[in-house]
């Protein structure tokens, strides 16, 4: 093969992609860390910057050539400190588990001890399981929710980072459907002379519209994916203050990752420029009110959800009243043409690989186009669904309406594969 061939030369290779496009059309994309990136992303992800090495940053490259790869790199800057209104921002980590882990090496040795979300209570693996660098580089400690309310419990917090005398303390998490109170943080922080770090992953595009409190003023440093609700590329980025700044880029490159990927930088600055956009705030707030539209509706069929409800693109599904299954609820879904992901439930008695939670989430639905009148129909599909997840005849006849359903709202039309 050469370089020129514009047309796709790989029959198998292209009928994957085809698969998976088509995939992408046909069901409806629940999974919470998920999203669909506009075309203008898609392209700029798949530019000619792949083929450069540009380690280093900006002015200060190990390679030749990379003039163009400064600019573009100075400019995903620019755009992710007016969006964040940080003081520095390193925009190269591959994702945002790397994000974390320069994030941790620039400010803990290891032995040092971190305080971290309890994973079955909504955390991350990477703010200390045991199964992660986080886990087996630190000693770790947990705070976790309220066993009434379901909320991040802040006394149990403070009591926490006072018996464990954190480095660093993290707030944060993958599950957790409401919002952060980042001024208990902070003085829990302050209290035993703790860094404050806050992930963001999850919300940072509702973090950028306004409709989350900004981490910024109050965490030392702030981690983010750039793929979940900010609908970018896969990848990371790490915000700081200016006195931190050098020993994240350090740890950034040379310390943890070797050249960054400019393509996706470039990706990143695209994504960036359409979250500075006016829109972007719509966009986020049909998010919130189409997963309060789907938490409503799951009430009303007799779920309960964790917390009893949402603020955030996330609802976490409490299955145990059904007598159903995380693993159960995610295949039956499946089988219907709606992609979700079981999930622990603060308290769950089952294991990691069954649970008893499901999680949905709504950023990459209202991508295409859906709104409340929309979410009463997938409500529809998705009660239907549970009550009759053993029939499989009926599923698949769900997943039936769900394809037809999903034609009414094109995702990009103009690509083919
Ligand atoms: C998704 C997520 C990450 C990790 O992101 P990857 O890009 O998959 O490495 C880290 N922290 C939180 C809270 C997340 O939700």
């Amino acid at each position: 093969m050469s370089p020129k061939d514009d047309h796709c030369p790989d029959p198998q290779l292209t009928a994957i992609l085809r698969h998976e496009l088509n995939r992408q059309r046909s069901k409806l994309e629940m999974i919470a860390s998920e999203n669909f990136v506009s075309e203008a992303v898609l392209r700029f992800g798949g530019s000619v910057f792949t083929n450069k090495y540009s380690e280093g940053y900006p002015d200060n490259r190990y390679y030749g050539g990379c003039e163009w790869a400064d600019e573009l790199e100075s400019l995903c800057q620019a755009r992710a400190k007016k969006l964040f209104g940080c003081e520095h921002v390193n925009v190269q980590p591959h994702c945002g588990s790397s994000a974390n882990m320069a994030a941790f090496f620039s400010v803990l040795k290891p032995g040092e001890t971190i305080l971290g979300m309890n994973l079955a209570h909504g955390g991350h693996l990477t703010h200390g399981a045991p199964v992660s660098f986080s886990g087996q580089l630190y000693k770790t400690s947990f705070y976790g929710v309220r066993e009434d309310t379901e909320l991040i419990d802040y006394d149990d917090l403070l009591a926490k980072a006072e018996a464990t005398r954190p480095k660093l303390i993290i707030a944060g998490g993958s599950a957790y459907p409401r919002i952060i109170d980042f001024n208990k943080f902070r003085e829990a922080a302050d209290r035993v002379k703790a860094y404050l770090m806050v992930d963001m992953a999850h919300f940072a595009g509702l973090v950028a519209a306004g409709l989350f409190p900004s981490p910024v003023p109050l965490a030392d440093i702030v981690t983010t994916t750039t793929h979940k609700t900010l609908r970018g590329p896969r990848g990371g980025m790490i915000l700081c203050r200016k006195s931190l700044a050098k020993a994240i880029d350090e740890q950034i490159f040379p310390g943890i990752q070797g050249g960054p990927l400019m393509h996706i930088v470039a990706a990143k600055a695209a994504a960036l420029a359409e979250a500075l956009e006016p829109d972007f705030i719509d966009y986020q707030r049909q998010i919130v009110k189409n997963s309060q539209r789907l938490a409503t509706h799951l009430i009303d069929a007799g779920y309960r959800l964790v917390s009893g409800g949402t603020d955030t693109h996330l609802i976490l599904v409490d299955l145990r009243s059904k007598k159903l299954t995380g693993q159960a609820a995610e295949k039956a879904l499946d089988k219907a043409g709606v992609t979700a992901n079981k999930n622990a439930i603060p308290f769950d008695r089952q294991s990691y690989a069954v649970t008893s939670g499901l999680r949905l989430g709504t950023a990459a639905l209202t991508t295409r186009g859906l709104v409340e009148k929309d979410m009463d129909v997938v409500a529809d599909y998705i009660i239907e669904a549970l009550r009759h997840h053993e029939d499989d005849a009926r599923l698949s006849k769900i997943r039936q309406r769900v394809e037809d359903f999903t034609k009414k709202f094109p995702l990009y039309p103009n690509l083919d594969f």
